[in-house]
């Protein structure tokens, strides 16, 4: 029996491009199916991340036009990441093949076909990789690939030029599911994960509707909780910078007494300097422990990632099985 897909598509504010996006997806599916590769009951389902606009209202129509359309609604906007980890949770218990994708099609789609190939050639894991980002501002090119380096350099290898595109197996999934973290950073932890894995590679498209939904701040806060999630490197940073400030003002003050013998030494102007330095050092280091500190409170409090106010998916499938059972009991 073909196995049954779900891509998987996260939507904040998305009403200019929901429609086009849907229609797009909703041919892949068809065009997989004609081929006998995925099942009938592969799905759309999309993830509305606590939108303020239309979003779920035309996920509803859509869910009316057709049954391969499904949506689940979160209470609230808890972001991309969660977004994408709700729908992997939601989905793998009815599917085979999950696939993650943004809704703006900036991706390009049409590599779910090679994806879903590649899978049936014993891949757990497919990465879609942008092999050129042209498209995208310089501003965001720069920070992106100052991003991967500096990870990189902190022992994380990230897939470069691989953002939430991909498509993972069911088991793939379900391990992933076994990393119970909050602030789970999945391309950090997806190639953690081992499995046999695969690429495709694929230009990314500008937005053709509506905005970027990850201005500045969140893709900092992105960045910031991939490398605190990820990497005890800036605490070591912080052990060096105090071994070093320790020991070049142990060398200057020794410097300093041994000079004051023979001569006079002016000491205001070097104490507050110093003074300065220091200060700047224990602030920095407490930010970072800060972080880490509080990460660890997260931890501990076990705080939901997200709330689900509707999921038609589950619905829609525990429907069937018990439409299936009372057909069987009635026989
Ligand atoms: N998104 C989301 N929650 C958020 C922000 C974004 O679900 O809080 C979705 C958004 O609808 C889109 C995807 O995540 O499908 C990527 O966002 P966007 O295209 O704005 O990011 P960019 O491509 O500019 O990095
Ligand atoms: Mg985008």
């Amino acid at each position: 029996m073909p196995e049954t897909l779900t891509i998987i598509v996260p939507c904040y504010n998305e009403e200019e491009m929901l429609e086009t996006s849907a229609e797009v997806f909703s041919k892949i599916i068809q065009t997989l199916m004609i081929g006998k590769q995925i099942s009938t009951s592969s799905k759309v389902l999309f993830v509305d991340d606590g939108s303020t606009d239309d979003t779920w209202n035309i996920i509803k129509r859509l869910e009316q036009e057709s049954p391969v359309f499904s949506g689940i609604k979160f209470s609230r906007n808890f972001g991309h990441q969660n977004a994408l980890l709700a729908g992997m949770k939601t989905a793998v218990d009815f599917s085979d093949l999950m696939v993650t994708i943004d809704c703006d099609l900036q991706d390009d789609p049409q590599k779910i076909i090679e994806m879903v190939a590649l899978s049936k050639q014993g891949n757990d894991i497919v990465y879609g990789i942008r092999s050129r980002r042209k498209t995208d501002s310089m501003f965001k090119r720069m920070t992106a690939n100052a991003f991967y380096s500096i990870m990189k350099k902190m022992g994380t290898e990230l897939k470069p030029n691989h953002a939430d595109f991909r498509l993972m197996s069911k088991r793939a999934v379900r391990a992933l599911l076994e990393y119970h973290e909050e602030n789970l950073f999945l391309r950090g932890v997806v190639p953690m994960l081992g499995f046999k894995s695969a690429e495709v590679f694929y230009e990314r498209e500008p937005r053709i509707h509506g905005q970027s939904k990850y201005p500045l701040k969140k893709m900092l806060a992105l960045a910031i909780n991939g490398i605190t999630s990820m990497t005890d490197f800036p605490l070591k940073l912080i052990l060096a910078a105090g071994i070093m400030a320790f020991s070049v003002s142990s060398v200057g003050l020794i410097g300093t007494g041994i000079a004051a013998i023979f001569s006079s030494v002016k000491v205001s102007s070097v104490l507050i300097l110093s003074m300065w330095l220091i200060g700047g050092i224990l602030l920095c280091s407490m930010g970072v422990l800060g972080i880490y500190l509080y990460k660890a409170l997260l931890e501990t409090r076990h705080r939901p990632l997200y709330l689900i106010e509707v999921d038609d998916y589950t619905d829609f499938f525990q429907k069937k099985q018990n439409d299936r059972f009372n057909l069987l009991k009635r026989a």
